[in-house]
């Protein structure tokens, strides 16, 4: 390996090493500390995810690597540091916010995301991209969950920090989640080397909802099955197992994750207002186009009869509007 590499690595670890220390033993970290544990963050958690804690201050970990002769450019360059805006020299990158370290597939820590206590702007400050670091080829979690994963042959991919820790604390152990919303194709590619299913469970809110049908069709070209967990309007899935448990996210939330196909139609149906008869009309020939490429002919019925259902058409008709549909395809 690369000599920067290595030191570079040397640093993440020992700077993760710190942050932790710094959360756990010192009077520094106890407002941080507070915030975790009115979160619910237990001891165990704290540990086994290495949390930490950056100090409110400018120095402490340049003085902190400085001290062990890394070179404080390269440190910049590494994401850790930060030039100072005038004059020379640096500061760190990182203060007062949790740290939650992102491990590569080593399990070693390659860059930090952290979080500010409490409200605030940008709420996750990120490490940039190093020689480390590529956001869009990593998954956070990954190297505590890939034994799961793979004998589950199944991953929960989740949008934040938090929903991966709190399933975790409740032996969720496949869960993992990419660095932001946005799911790349060298990501889905790693988990289909792992297992056949993903479930998503994004945020029950638009931007949630919005990104589960931008990523789905990723992970499915990808050669993976994808479902979509459905979380109540207004929770993340930290704030559902935190308020009815990790039983009830089991049951309710990821055995109830529906086919991306009435996913689909979920969404359709919620832009229309179907008291009104145009709003019947288009929904349901707009669902009937999403159910007409289906290949499984049983696939279609089962989803013609929960619309027949849902509008005032019998299935018949919806059955015949398919038809006509299927034949225009050709
Ligand atoms: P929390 O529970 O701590 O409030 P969250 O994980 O529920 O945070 P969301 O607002 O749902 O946060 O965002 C989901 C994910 O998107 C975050 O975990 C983080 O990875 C990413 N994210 C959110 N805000 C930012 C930001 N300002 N910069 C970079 N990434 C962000
Ligand atoms: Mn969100
Ligand atoms: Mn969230
Ligand atoms: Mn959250």
């Amino acid at each position: 390996v690369n000599p920067e590499t290595e030191r570079l690595l040397k640093a993440y670890e020992l700077t993760a090493k710190l942050y932790h220390f710094l959360l756990k033993n010192t009077e520094h970290g106890k407002a941080a500390m507070d915030y975790l544990r009115s979160r619910g963050f237990n001891d165990k958690l704290i540990d086994h995810f290495q949390i930490g804690y950056a100090p409110n201050r400018w120095d402490t970990v340049v003085q902190f690597l400085e001290k062990r002769n890394f070179p404080l450019e390269e440190m910049e360059k590494g994401g850790l540091l930060s030039q100072r805006n005038e004059g020379q020299g640096y500061v760190d990158r990182f203060r007062d916010r949790v740290m939650f370290p992102i491990n590569g597939r080593s399990g070693k820590p390659i860059a930090f995301a952290g979080r500010i206590l409490g409200d605030g702007q940008p709420k996750y400050l990120n490490s940039p991209e190093t020689r480390l670091f590529n956001k869009s080829r990593v998954l956070y979690n990954l190297h505590h969950a890939k034994n799961a994963i793979r004998k589950q042959r199944q991953a929960i991919l989740f949008e934040g920090y938090g929903d991966v820790i709190s399933a975790w604390d409740q032996d969720i152990q496949n869960g993992i989640a990419a660095m932001g919303t946005a799911l790349t194709e060298n990501q889905a590619l790693m988990l289909k080397g792992m297992c056949d299913e993903v479930i998503i469970c994004y945020d029950g809110d638009r931007a949630g909802q919005a990104a589960a049908l931008k990523n789905f069709p990723i992970l499915e070209e990808a050669g993976l099955q994808v479902k979509v967990a459905l979380i109540p309007e207004g929770l993340d899935p930290d704030d559902f197992i935190r308020k009815h448990g990790g039983e009830r996210f089991r049951n309710q939330i990821i055995d109830g994750a529906v086919t991306t196909t009435k996913f689909k139609l979920i969404n359709l149906k919620k832009n229309h207002i179907l008291l009104e008869g145009g709003g019947q009309i288009a929904y349901s020939k707009e669902a009937v186009k999403l159910i007409a490429p289906l290949p499984s002919p049983t696939e279609r019925e089962v989803y013609l009869r929960e619309l027949a259902a849902e509008v005032d058409v019998s299935f018949e008709t919806l059955k015949q509007e398919c038809n006509e549909e299927r034949e225009a395809m050709k």
